[in-house]
C-alpha cells in the first residue's frame, strides 16, 4: 500500500482567445473545475495503479474541499485522514490563450497547513511506500520521512517545485523521481540517495538503483496535454515499487504516456489501461 502526503488544489481552467490587459476584461470560450495539486493527482495515479492509497492531506472549509475529496474518493483514494482547517482549499487558477501559453495562479490554502498526526504517521508505518513532493510545508514532509524510516517503509520524493534539502530529508531517501531540470538543481542530492528515477518526457524515463541502471524509452502517443504526466508516473512507480525495478518503469512510464493523451492534471490510468496499452 501507498501513503501520500501532500497537496490538493482545486484547479480552475478557462480559455480565452487572447489574455486581457490589466483592468481589462475578456470574455472566454470555456471552463472546467477539476482536482489538481501534485500530492493528490499522485495518491489518484496510485489508486488507479492498484495500490491501496491513503491521501494525508488537508482541505479549506469551502465548498471546493468537497469537490476535490469527492473526486479523489471517487479514484478510490482514502480520504479519511485528510483534516479541514478555517480558510480556502488549495486554488490553482489556470488561464489558457488561443495559442496554448498559460498564466497560472497558485493560492496554497489549506496545504499551507498540513501536519503529520499520530494517526497519519501510524498509516506511513503500516505503509509499504511513502510518496512525497514539496507543495507542503518541509517540516512536515520531514515529519512523514522520519515516521516511515521508523517504520522501515519505503520514502520516494518527487522534488518539486525544487527547492534545497535538508541534509536531514535528503538521508531519509530511499528514492527520488526527477524530470530532467530538477536532476540538474539537485545534483548533489541525487549522488547520495539509493535511487534515482529520471523522467525524460517524451524520451521516457531512467532508473539507477543498487543493481544498476534500467531505461525505458518513450512510448509514442497522441499527445493532448502533459500537464500532469509527470504525477501519474510517480503514483504509478510508487504502486509498483514492489516489482521488479525495469517492469516497475515499464508501467509508470505508460502511465505517464497515456496521461500525456488525455487533457487535465488528473487523468492518470487504471492498472487494467495500462494492460491493454502495453499488449497493443
Ligand atoms: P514533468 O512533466 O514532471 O517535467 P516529464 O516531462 O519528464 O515530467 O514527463 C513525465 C513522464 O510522462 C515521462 O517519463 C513519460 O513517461 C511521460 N511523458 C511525458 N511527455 C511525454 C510524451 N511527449 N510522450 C510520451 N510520454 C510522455
Amino acid at each position: 500500500s501507498v501513503v501520500v502526503v501532500g497537496s490538493v488544489n482545486l484547479d480552475a481552467v478557462t480559455v480565452c482567445e487572447r489574455f486581457p490587459q490589466p483592468g481589462e476584461t475578456v470574455t472566454g470560450v470555456s471552463v472546467a473545475f477539476g482536482q489538481g495539486g501534485k500530492g493528490a493527482n499522485q495518491a489518484r495515479s496510485a489508486s488507479r495503479s492498484g495500490a491501496a492509497t491513503v491521501f494525508v492531506g488537508a482541505v479549506g472549509d469551502d465548498g471546493a474541499a468537497g469537490t476535490v475529496l469527492d473526486s479523489l474518493a471517487g479514484a478510490g483514494v482514502d480520504v479519511s485522514l485528510v483534516t479541514r482547517t478555517a480558510g480556502s482549499t488549495g486554488f490553482a487558477n489556470v488561464t489558457v490563450d488561443g495559442s496554448g501559453e498559460n498564466h497560472i495562479v497558485v493560492v496554497p490554502g489549506a496545504n499551507a497547513e498540513v501536519r503529520v498526526s499520530d494517526t497519519a504517521r501510524s498509516a506511513i508505518a503500516d505503509a509499504d511506500v511513502l510518496l512525497l513532493q514539496l507543495e507542503i510545508p518541509l517540516a512536515a514532509v520531514v515529519d512523514a520521512a522520519r515516521a516511515a524510516r521508523a517504520a522501515g517503509t519505503v520514502v520516494l520524493l518527487n522534488p518539486s517545485p525544487v527547492q534545497s534539502l535538508p541534509d536531514e530529508l535528503v538521508d531519509l531517501l530511499d528514492g527520488v523521481i526527477v524530470n530532467r531540470d530538477e536532476e540538474k538543481d539537485l545534483a548533489d542530492v541525487v549522488r547520495r540517495v539509493p535511487h534515482v528515477v529520471t523522467t525524460l518526457g517524451g524520451d521516457g524515463a531512467r532508473a539507477t538503483g543498487p543493481d544498476g541502471t534500467v531505461d525505458t524509452p518513450g512510448f509514442p502517443v497522441d499527445v493532448v496535454d502533459t500537464t500532469g504526466a509527470g504525477d501519474a508516473f510517480a503514483g504509478a512507480l510508487a504502486a509498483h515499487w514492489g516489482l521488479p525495478p525495469a517492469e516497475r518503469l515499464r508501467r509508470a512510464n505508460a502511465a505517464g504516456a497515456l496521461t500525456a493523451t488525455a487533457a487535465g492534471a488528473a487523468a492518470a490510468p487504471t492498472a487494467d489501461e495500462v494492460d491493454a496499452f502495453l499488449a497493443a
